[in-house]
């Protein structure tokens, strides 16, 4: 039996979720499938285990399991619910290369990406006795991957007589993907709703859709902290620049209370005029056509209770984006000292997984970045988020009294423009590693696997086709002897693939550490090739880069010559120095560590220990025949992404006329003769006629850009 601490049962008692536990727990116990939806805050991710727990669920030495999209809620929730339980349960979690669980943890919270690695060794996850698969609505590939799986084994673990309970949790109550498929569920899914009192919050829409949303976001929390009662304010914009961009504005001393309030009233601003030549679209024009009919202009006090005493002295502002590390990421559950009204701006992470205590105003840019792939060519750009994700943003401002949400869009552009809801991502994003790990499980007719949407046919096919290039998959699409050893490794197809073409090679270690670095994202402070082309300029932006080049012709190596100074020196200091992010290195170390282990498993079972120890060893900057080892390993990897230079095709004059040090001018061709750029953060100093490319990448002003690895040599 559990007992709780005062504080925390009169948290609980307040919770929908609570109120539900009945009627969640009957369903759960006469059922093995059941959908529980609830608004944000409701209690779902916190309670709903503590409810398995109590009724039992943890008594046969199994555990209860909870996925989660995002790591940072993966670490807080397991932290919640360890407090909550007041010791009761062993609450533990694992994400990626961080985890505190062993054979006594009874409640573990994990990314999804963790639970499907462990699927590879236990099918049928008999470890657990119950398994919540938490925002589904998020609709990420491994979500969806994941409730396919488990579609089967809850069917194989009744018939076992080891019941499996799955409960699948989702802040929205479209579910019909997951409920009306009876190719997914034959029978269909118990749905709960948790009927939640949230409080009313009151919707500002701007007048007209300001393209330069970062400056308004700034003035609006400025306007809100000197002017209206207490309560947190939750901002949310795209990205880590607009945030670091916004925290900085609104960290300097003259957001204090006792400075004038801004100078802003949009009632007779003439923003017109500025935002008509620079970035008139069509939104915007339509948009002041639409002047007269919005009543709810943003006048900030309107509505608003103006007795209570106005803002208090300090604004706490507080970044949060999945970037900073986690620990980062947990100060915004710090509680908020006296005095101090606390501003948080974050990216959608803040929009279901984490609740923030105290919200009270939101502002909401209305805007998402979103990552698209269309005939191979990945697209950043900055979209309308969904009507369903507006919903949620300000919904956040309503969970402990009424609130307010001022929308930086105009009530015309949010009806028009807002699609209802957001693509699944397994419509956007490419599948090759999916359907190679699906292969290596056993699954071969991926076309007959109960997704709760299917993957389109053009990437399905796209992905059979690069396994087939890569020899991981043989003509007939069967997998094969090496592309079973590539499944083995927790990396894209075409990095393991380097791997074990490295193996043959004299220099293994280094292509670990190549591998490591390739497989996470972002490790440079300064612009490189994941950057916005267009905020790049060649030249000045290299300058910023403190890393010795190892070959001025292979960019790829840059990212070696990262991994091995770090492995000399893992501190945060050094990455400072060299501008590197500290996050990213850490997390390429562990990749490597880990790797090695794997590696040393597989090449001697015997002497592990040994290799593994030899191979993890600082890494020396690679000698001139490494260097062109790794670059031809590089190039086998990446056999099928070649581009040449376009005048060795169709010669002309003009492009003959480029002299080959305008690297980032140069225009190519790929296999499939689209016509491609190199982009502008390579080290190349010359154009040179063949080169290999990690993937294709499309600017906002339509320029497609090759992310340099190497020429070919
Ligand atoms: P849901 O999953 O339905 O969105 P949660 O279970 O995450 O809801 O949250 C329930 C309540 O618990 C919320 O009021 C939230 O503020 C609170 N809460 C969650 N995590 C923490 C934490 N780390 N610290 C303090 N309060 C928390
Ligand atoms: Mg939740």
């Amino acid at each position: 039996l559990v007992t709780r601490t005062e504080e925390i049962e009169e948290i609980r008692s307040k919770l929908p979720a609570v109120a539900a536990e009945q009627r969640i727990m009957e369903i759960i116990h006469h059922f093995d499938v059941c959908v529980v939806t609830g608004e944000t805050g409701s209690g779902k991710t916190t309670q709903v285990p503590q409810f398995l727990f109590e009724a039992g669920y943890c008594n046969n030495k199994q555990m209860i399991g909870i996925t989660q999209p995002r790591r940072v809620a993966a670490v807080s929730m397991a932290q919640r619910i360890g407090e909550e339980l007041n010791g009761f349960a062993k609450v533990g979690y694992q994400i990626r290369f961080d985890r505190k669980v062993d054979n006594s943890t009874q409640i573990k919270l994990m990314t999804d990406g963790v639970l499907i690695r462990e699927m590879s060794t236990d099918l049928l996850l008999t470890k657990y006795s119950c398994l919540i698969i938490d925002e589904a609505h998020e609709r990420s590939v491994n979500t969806d991957i994941l409730i396919g799986l488990l579609s089967r084994i809850v069917i194989y673990r009744r018939q076992q007589n080891n019941p499996l309970k799955l409960i699948i949790m989702s802040a929205t109550l479209r579910v019909t993907d997951f409920v009306d498929n009876s190719k997914l569920f034959r029978i269909t899914p118990q749905v709960i709703n948790i009927d939640s009192r949230q409080f009313t919050v009151t919707n500002h829409f701007s007048r007209r859709t300001n393209p330069d949303y970062v400056d308004e976001a700034i003035t609006k929390v400025k306007r809100i902290h000197n002017r209206l009662p207490d309560g947190g304010i939750l901002v949310f914009l795209t990205g880590k620049e607009e945030i670091e961009r916004v925290v900085e504005a609104l960290s300097e001393p003259n957001t204090r209370r006792t400075t004038p309030a801004v100078q802003f009233s949009s009632k007779n601003s003439c923003l017109e005029d500025e935002f008509m030549d620079a970035n008139v679209d069509e939104e915007v024009v339509n948009d002041l056509d639409d002047f007269k009919s919005d009543e709810q202009e943003d006048d900030i006090e309107e509505g608003v209770d103006m007795t209570q005493e106005r803002s208090s002295k300090k604004l706490k502002v507080l970044p949060l984006y999945s970037l900073l590390s986690t620990e980062d990421q947990m100060r915004v559950f710090e509680k908020c000292p006296k005095n101090t009204r606390l501003c948080v701006v974050a990216t959608n992470v803040a929009e279901t997984s984490l609740t923030i205590p105290n919200i009270k105003y939101v502002v909401d840019c209305g805007r998402s970045k979103q990552k698209v792939f269309e005939n191979g060519v990945q697209r950043f750009s900055i979209k309308y988020t969904s009507k369903a994700s507006a919903d949620q943003r300000s919904g956040r401002a309503g969970r402990t009294g009424p609130g307010h949400c001022y929308r930086l869009y105009s009530s015309a552009v949010f009806e028009r423009d807002f699609p209802q809801f957001m693509d699944p991502e397994i419509l956007r994003m490419p599948v090759e590693g999916l359907v190679l790990q699906m292969k290596a499980m056993g699954i071969d007719k991926i076309d007959n696997f109960p997704f709760p949407t299917e993957i389109p046919n053009s990437s399905l096919k796209d992905a059979i086709r690069t396994l087939q290039c890569l020899l991981a998959l043989d003509s007939e699409g069967k997998i094969t002897e090496l592309g079973n050893q590539m499944s083995l490794f927790p990396l894209a197809p075409r990095h393991a693939k380097m791997l074990l073409i490295g193996n043959q090679n004299k220099c293994l270690n280094l292509i670990i550490g190549l591998v490591s670095a390739m497989s996470v994202p972002n490790l440079f402070n300064y612009p490189s090739s994941t950057s916005d082309p267009d905020n790049v300029k060649e030249d000045e932006d290299k300058k910023e880069s403190k890393l010795p080049v190892i070959q001025a012709q292979a960019d790829v190596l840059q990212s070696l010559a990262a991994i091995a100074a770090y492995s000399w020196t893992p501190t945060s200091d050094i990455c400072v120095s060299l501008s590197l992010r500290y996050k990213a290195m850490r997390e390429t170390e562990e990749l490597r560590k880990q790797l090695c282990r794997l590696v040393a498993q597989i090449l001697a079972p015997d002497g592990v220990s040994t290799l593994q120890k030899q191979l993890s060893e600082p890494l020396n900057i690679p000698t001139p025949t490494q260097i062109s080892t790794l670059m031809q390993v590089v190039a086998a990897a990446y056999i099928d992404q070649v581009a040449i230079r376009q005048h060795l095709v169709h010669p002309s004059e003009e492009t003959q006329k480029l002299s080959v040090r305008q690297v980032s001018r140069t225009p190519y061709e790929t296999c499939s003769g689209q016509v491609v750029y190199i982009h502008p953060s390579t080290i190349m100093k010359q154009a040179p006629d063949l080169i290999v490319y990690e993937s294709l990448l499309v600017s906002s002003t339509d320029k497609v850009r090759m992310r340099p690895l190497t020429v070919v040599s």
